[in-house]
This record gives structure tokens, sequence and C-alpha cells, in this order.
């Protein structure tokens, strides 16, 4: 299957670096070679900036009416494109196609809703407290050309999560893609490209992540800047817009606490646990990965859940029937192995898994782990693989007080009859999102975001539109 030679993208030109140089992509279920991306240097930044001071300026005046119609233009095509693009995805990134397609879709149907959006972007009037000559006003506008970095486990969702609010807002965006993943980004851009967006809205570069962030985030162009990634470069990157103070929207790592309390529907939580923990071989920020069950039901669980893992046909993403790929890259293959050696060092149990599948390809065996104790590393960073822990709890109230134990605060999913459990989860629970008898629900419309180490701001419902716009307050006398 062909894979295209992927070229940065800047005032509306799909172009080489200026001095030529290029970075490999790989195949992570054949660990081929399948392509080359283009290697942006400064020179690529600074036209890159300048477009997007222009796009900017267009994108803004342009009526919100219009600029909803090139977004709904480029929702069209990217569904007519869906299954080439779900191609790319996967030999990429390695996803089955099933779900590479379903991203690009999801992906659609974010744009569309953002574009609906981008039409309710209203200020206020506010009465004045003396002569009613004054008319005040609170006037709403977008911040400016934003800097945008995202990451390889959704090369398409992480970016349209920021682009079609920032679209919405009326800002120009300048992208850092992830550099294994570029042809789908690519194939994303040109979607928009294609339904009519001006030269400079969209802008799309690759290269060395740190010098690019650390050229975008300091200049004057870039207003905002926005990010999904790890906590730790999270950080880094917010100290950065902090010094020179930028707006920022922060999408970290998480560590999702999976409970199951001892009135849950069992079978129906080990379903949706096998579900949500294997999608995309475990690398989601939102991939439930503490599984903290009720000893009543311990076993029972971890049997079926065991099951699961043990059936799961592994293979190349593009392959008919395969229901999980390879992981993206060999950084998490080696990750799996560390957390699990760990974890049997302090003595946790082996139910499934275990162990790399093959000598070809980042394919790890869907993995569970019982009785993991509190101190294993798996307990306390971020997995982002398919691996899953399982703990004894007594009650729902030690379950929450191990959810809340570590800095993350990203998403939670439990699994309770009980209307007590479910109040208790809901006001005790520190994160972002809580899925109660449910796999987890990111549609356009909901808040999507974490706190405390897990990050800040949403990249869902109308607050993703006001994470991208300014206040103005004006007050007209009319003498
Ligand atoms: P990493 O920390 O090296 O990189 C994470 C992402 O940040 C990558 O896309 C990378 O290109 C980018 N990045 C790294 N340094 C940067 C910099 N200085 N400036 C701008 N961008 C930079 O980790 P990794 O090995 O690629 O991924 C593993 C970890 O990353 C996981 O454990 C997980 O915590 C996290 N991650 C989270 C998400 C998410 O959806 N929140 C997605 C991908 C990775």
């Amino acid at each position: 299957m062909s894979y295209p030679h992927v070229r940065l993208f800047i005032d509306g030109q799909w172009q080489d670096a200026a001095d030529g140089r290029t970075l490999p992509v790989f195949n992570p279920a054949t660990d081929q070679e399948i392509g080359r991306v283009a290697h942006a240097g400064t020179p690529d930044l600074e036209r890159a900036l300048a477009a997007a001071r222009k796009g900017f300026e267009t994108w803004r005046d342009m009526p919100a009416i219009e600029r909803s119609k090139i977004m709904r233009r480029a929702a069209v095509l990217l569904r007519e494109r869906a299954d080439l693009i779900a191609a790319l995805l996967t030999q990429e990134q390695g996803k089955p196609l099933a779900e590479a397609r379903g991203e690009v879709l999801a992906g659609a149907e974010i744009i569309d809703w953002f574009a609906d959006e981008s039409l309710r972007v209203y200020g206020r009037v506010v009465p004045s407290r003396g002569s009613l000559a004054l008319r005040q006003m609170v006037l709403r506008e977008p911040v400016g050309p934003v800097a945008a970095f995202t990451p390889w486990n959704f090369p398409i969702n992480q970016i349209v999560r920021k682009l079609a609010p920032a679209l919405a807002a009326g800002c120009s965006m300048l992208i850092k893609a992830a550099e294994e993943t570029p042809a789908s980004p690519a194939a994303l851009v040109q979607a928009f490209a294609d339904a009519g967006m001006p030269p400079g809205v969209i802008g799309l570069v690759y290269g060395n992540p740190a010098e690019i962030s650390s050229y975008l985030i300091p200049n004057p162009v870039i207003r905002k800047i926005t990010f999904t990634g790890s906590t730790p470069v999270g950080k880094q990157l917010a100290a950065m817009a902090g010094q020179h103070m930028k707006r920022m929207t922060m999408e970290l790592g998480g560590h999702a606490p999976f409970i199951v309390a001892e009135d849950a529907d069992i079978a129906l939580a080990a379903k949706i646990a096998g579900a949500t923990k294997f999608r995309n071989a475990g690398q989601v920020c939102i991939s439930p990965t503490r599984f903290l069950v009720h000893e009543a039901v311990a076993d029972e669980f971890a049997a079926a859940l065991s099951e699961r893992a043990r059936t799961l046909k592994l293979g190349d993403g593009l392959a008919e029937g395969t229901q999980m790929g390879p992981l993206a890259n060999p950084r998490r293959l080696d990750a799996m192995q560390r957390f699990t050696e760990d974890a049997l060092r302090r003595g946790a149990k082996l139910l499934a898994g275990g162990q790399r599948d093959g000598a070809t390809g980042q394919f790890w065996q869907p993995t569970i782990l019982a009785d993991v104790p509190l101190d294993a590393a798996v307990f306390n960073e971020e997995p982002f693989g398919p691996l899953a822990a399982i703990r004894r709890i007594k009650s729902v109230e030690e379950a929450i007080q191990e959810a809340n134990r570590l800095s993350f605060g990203l998403a939670a999913y439990a699994f309770t009859r009980s209307l007590r459990h479910a109040d208790l989860l809901s006001r005790h629970l520190e994160v972002g999102m809580l899925w109660v008898n449910t796999p987890a629900l990111p549609s356009a419309e909901l808040h999507f975001g974490g706190i405390k180490d897990s990050g800040h701001g949403s990249e869902g419902g109308p607050e993703a539109v006001d994470a991208y716009l300014n206040l103005k307050s004006v007050a007209v006398m009319n003498v």
C-alpha cells in the first residue's frame, strides 16, 4: 500500500524543508521504513509564522457563516476520504483499520459540531449604571495565531480537538504534529485546503519537537499554545508559555481508575474494561489503568478480563480481523517490559500476556496483572499500553482514596448499581471526566480535559471555543 512523501504545509503550499532535511517514518507492525517526512528548520518556521499572521487576519475578518461552510466542507471531504486516510493512519500508527476509520469519522463529527458552534460566538450588551446613552458591550475576539503540538496516538483527532474550536473562534493555527505519524495529519490538512481554507489559516510542520516549540512559543506572532502529550513535556512547555505570558491549554497524561463496586454488573464492567483497555493498544490518555475491584467480585472480574485478553486477535492493523495492533514505537515496548517485570518482582500475579509477541513489529501481548502492590511502577506512572493492573478494594471509599492518591486527574470509570456510590464518586473523585456504568463518551459537546497534573483547559463543548477567545469590554457614550 502506498505511503506519501510528507511535506510541510506553509502559506497554502506543500513544500520541502528549505535545507531539504527529512526524517524516516516506520510502520510499527513491520519495522519497515515506509516513507519520509520533511524536517523544518528556522527559515521554514519563519515563513510559517508570517503565513499564520496573514492567515489569521483573513480568517478573523471572514463572516462566521462563511467560515462555518468551509469547516463543514472539510468534514464532508474527510468522510469521503475516510478509507484512504485510515489506511495511511494504520500504516504509520498501527491501530486496526476499523479504529483508524472510526477516528477519521469522529474527526468529521467534531469539525461539524464546532462549525455550528462558530455561528454562536456572541458577546453581550450590559445595561449602563448611569446614562442610557452609554452603550456597554463585552466582545469576544479570537486570540490570534495559535501554535499546536500534537502526539502520535490519535494523529487526526488530537489535531481536530484543537483545530476545530480554534477555527470556530476565528484563529489561525500552526500545527507541529508528531513525526512518527505525519501522513494522516497531512491528509486532514489537505481536506481543509480542498474545502477552500485561505492560505496561512492552517500550517503544518514537522521536525525536532523541542527546537520547534522553543522557537514558536516565545515568538510574538503566537498568542496561544496548546499541547497534548506527556505531563513532563507539558510542564516544560507551560513554563515557557508562562515566561512569555502566552495563554495555553494542556491535555496531559492520565492514570484512570476503573472502580468496580460489590453491587456492580460484573459482566458489563468486564466487557467495557476489555473494550476500553485494549483500544489503540492502550495508548489512550483516558485508557483505564488502575483497576480497583471489590474483593467479593475481584476474581470473577479478573477471570472475565483475562479471557478477553487471551482471545484478542493481535496483528497488523491492515489485516482482516485484527483487534489490536502493535505499539506505536519501540519506547512503548520497552516500557511494557519494565512495568511487567517490576510488578512481578513486587509480588503481582500474571493472569494473561506479559511478553512481546513475535520478533518483528512492536507487538506486546494484552497483559493482565492481579494483586498489584501500590508501590509497583505501573500503579504510579502512566502505563500507556495494553496492560491492566488489578487491585482488590474493600469499599468504594477506599477506591476513591486510591484514585486521588496520584497527581493525575484526567478520567475515571466506575461500575455500581448504587445511587449512593454514584453520588460519592461524582463528588469526590479528582478528575475532569467520570463515566459510571458506561464506556468513555468523549463527544464534541462534552467537556474534555483534566485537572491536577493532567493539565487544564477543555477540548470539548462551548468552553473549548472560549479557550481561543479574548474578552474586550467596550463602552461607547453617544454624545
Ligand atoms: P514524550 O514525552 O517524549 O512525547 C510526548 C509528545 O510530546 C510527543 O508527541 C512528542 O513529539 C512531543 N514532545 C516531546 N518533547 C517536546 C517538546 N520539547 N516540545 C514540543 N513537543 C514535544 O513521550 P512519548 O514517548 O512520545 O509518549 C509517551 C508518553 O507520552 C506516554 O507515557 C504518555 O504519558 C504521553 N502521551 C500522552 C498522550 C495523550 O493523549 N495525552 C499522547 C501521546 C503521548
